[in-house]
């Protein structure tokens, strides 16, 4: 490709409502544009380029798993969100329209309900299981606070797989093929990553496991242990049993029942004696009382309870002790091996769940048996931030000058920089280096573009290809120059060398 020809309209300017080195270089790099700064973004060129190539790598990991592509309509039929009981509580991040005979629709966060549909009117016998389908598509949520770009859009490119097994069994063999999968796909991309239990929020299920890239910039508290592999996100981090007594004990299978009525998330806490579910419950849909404070803003059932709001002090010391250490705190040990835990910060990138029946039974998917019994499908259902993905490498993979991307999500492998585009013989070493490039198949791009040698090299730190060639004033002396974007290379070659090197 050449530069004077590709649209990457390159910035100075950093966005204002931009913070993270991933937002505020994946605009500036001219790799996306903002829509009208409500967490919808266009993919320029660039940015469409890296998402095909993180496509690609999710794609070749999951069909050697032995997973199927399809592609299901965005748009989606709130009968199926009623059948399967969440429509009412999936809250505002669902975007809910009619069409124009006033049929409801919504737009699909995710889709198990529609592959459930897709899978029930083609699978009926236990010899089409196990299946594992899957696309990457657009998602919608109607977050309530979008930010950090492609981090949390509200629009955005979404895997999801969904797998249908005959057993909880094989379920879970897919479920631990599904991680060994996950970790290929991070690995190739060149994160560094953990893999940590997880809540299941409003998808549900029994068990739930999120690959987390690590970044201070994160939006998730992980607990992890230095000594050994566990790693658990602070949401689904459990209170120390020591911790219980008879009292809270009671409280504690209150939550429980809350989880299991599909309430979304939870901060653990301990309710007061006087507070029965019934009003938890209530509390949900009408009006917070003094101690429970339904965000209702926030669409997602999230209850919270700070101990310093009014009304705590109603609590019995002991009640406000569980409320007060009932997440993980550091330095605990969990972990079976013994060792320390510690927080850290990590950003969500996939999550893998192991559901069960929650929809098969209420979609009536149902396969016969070996006996011919009818029996519900045994599900699980694993998702990829596609799109969040370009973010996570950003966070991991920058300096103060741009972007440095790893070599499986690079837009280009190789840049060539022409200093001085008035100088015959640079323009003509740069063109045969170009096409010498691509005859054996290196993707370059070659900048031979008018501007200033320092303005093409500052995009070039900006957009941040791995590999560069710079064809200076040196060539008189039949020297160019050849760098690594990481910083770890930066030496004269002898024009006669360069293109075997490459
Ligand atoms: P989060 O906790 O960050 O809101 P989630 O738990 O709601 O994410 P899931 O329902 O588990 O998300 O969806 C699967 C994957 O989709 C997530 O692991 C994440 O990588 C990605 N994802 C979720 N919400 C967004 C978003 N608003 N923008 C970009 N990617 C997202
Ligand atoms: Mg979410
Ligand atoms: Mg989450
Ligand atoms: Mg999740």
């Amino acid at each position: 490709m050449r530069f004077s020809r590709l649209l990457i309209p390159t910035t100075k300017e950093t966005p204002n409502d931009a913070t993270l080195a991933s937002h505020i270089y994946l605009i500036r790099g001219g790799f996306i544009q903002s829509v009208g700064g409500s967490g919808l973004y266009n993919f320029l060129p660039l940015g469409k380029k890296i998402l095909d190539k993180v496509h690609a790598v999710v794609k070749e990991e999951l069909d050697k798993a032995g997973c199927q592509e399809v592609s299901l309509s965005f748009v989606t039929p709130a009968a199926l969100w009623e059948e399967s009981g969440r429509l009412e509580k999936y809250g505002k991040e669902l975007l809910r329209f009619k069409d124009r005979k006033e049929n409801d629709f919504i737009l699909g966060p995710t889709h198990e309900e529609m592959m459930v549909n897709l899978v029930r009117q083609t699978v009926k016998s236990y010899k089409q299981l196990p299946l594992n389908v899957y696309q990457i598509n657009l998602k919608f949520r109607d977050e309530i606070r979008p930010r950090f770009g492609l981090m949390r859009g509200r629009e955005f490119l979404m895997k999801d797989a969904y797998s249908f097994h005959t057993s909880t069994e094989d379920m879970q063999r897919e479920f631990a093929l599904m991680e060994e999968t996950y970790k290929k796909i991070f690995t190739r991309l060149g994160l560094e990553f953990r893999v940590v239990d997880a809540d299941s929020g409003a998808i549900g299920g029994s068990g739930s496991k999120e690959f987390m890239v690590l970044a201070d910039s994160g939006e998730d508290t992980i607990v992890v242990c230095d000594s050994c592999d566990y790693g658990a996100n602070i949401e689904a981090a459990v209170a120390r049993p020591k911790a219980y007594d008879a009292t809270t004990e009671i409280k504690v299978i209150a939550m429980k029942a809350l989880y299991d009525e599909g309430v979304s998330k939870v901060v653990h806490f301990a309710l007061p004696a006087s507070v029965e579910l019934q009003d938890v419950k209530a509390c949900n849909a009408v009006n917070a009382n003094d101690l429970v404070e339904y965000e209702e803003e926030a669409g997602i059932e999230t209850l919270v309870v700070d101990s310093a709001l009014e009304g705590m002090d109603d609590l019995s010391a002991t009640e406000k002790t569980y409320a007060d250490i009932s997440a993980v705190q550091e330095g605990d040990t969990c972990a079976s091996c013994g060792g320390s835990l510690r927080y850290t910060k990590g950003i969500e990138a996939g999550h893998i769940f192991q559901l069960g029946t929650r929809y098969s039974e209420p979609l009536a998917a149902n396969f016969l048996d070996e006996n011919g019994k009818s029996q519900p499908m045994v599900m699980g259902t694993y998702g990829i931030g596609v799109s969040r993905l370009l973010a996570a490498i950003i966070e991991q993979n920058h300096d103060d000058k741009g972007c440095i991307w790893t070599k499986e999500s690079a837009p280009f492998d190789l840049q060539i920089i022409v200093s001085n585009i008035k100088d015959d013989t640079q323009v003509t070493l740069g063109e045969q280096l170009y096409e010498a490039m691509l005859a054996k198949g290196v993707d370059v791009l070659l900048d031979d573009r008018k501007d200033r040698f320092g303005a093409k090299i500052k995009d070039y730190e900006l957009i941040g290809v791995p590999h560069a060639v710079v064809i200076g004033k040196k060539l008189a002396e039949g020297i160019v120059e050849f760098m690594t974007r990481d910083g770890m290379l930066k030496e004269e070659v002898s024009v006669d060398t360069i293109a075997e090197l490459l």
